[in-house]
């Protein structure tokens, strides 16, 4: 497996995207590692490379952009039940604890500890 791969980033507090080489990550034990097969731009995407008002409050380089995708699971971790090696798959970018009170209520959109893929954690503007 590669080691390396492009990513579409915000390099720095200033206007623009850049393609880099990054490493690929190391998955925890309740994530798995998905080779990205397709992505769109959504208009969260745009607010960050423009670098306006919205970006500057909630972003903070470096940062790999991306939070509508869809790839195949190349890695499983130790813990992960519901996804398996091969499975082709999209996902909800809005990643939440499952442990708290709204995520055990059908609530995880109100999750204190929601991290949104390509805005509080890494992305898949990523191969
Ligand atoms: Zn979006
Ligand atoms: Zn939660």
């Amino acid at each position: 497996m590669a080691t390396r791969m492009r990513a579409i980033r915000k390099p720095e507090r200033a206007p623009g995207l850049v393609v880099e080489e990054i490493p690929v990550p190391e998955i925890q034990p309740g994530e798995v590692l998905v080779r990205v097969e397709a992505a769109s731009l959504c208009g969260t995407d745009l607010h960050i490379q423009q670098w306006d008002a919205w970006a500057q409050q909630r972003v903070s380089p470096p940062l790999t952009l991306g939070h509508e995708f869809a790839g195949t699971v190349v890695a499983v971790g130790r813990d992960v039940r519901h996804a398996h090696e091969g499975d082709y798959v999209s996902a909800e970018s809005h990643v939440t604890c499952g442990m708290c009170f709204h995520c055990r209520t059908g609530q995880a959109h109100m999750c204190e500890q929601t991290r949104i893929l390509g805005v509080d954690r890494p992305g898949a503007f990523a191969e």
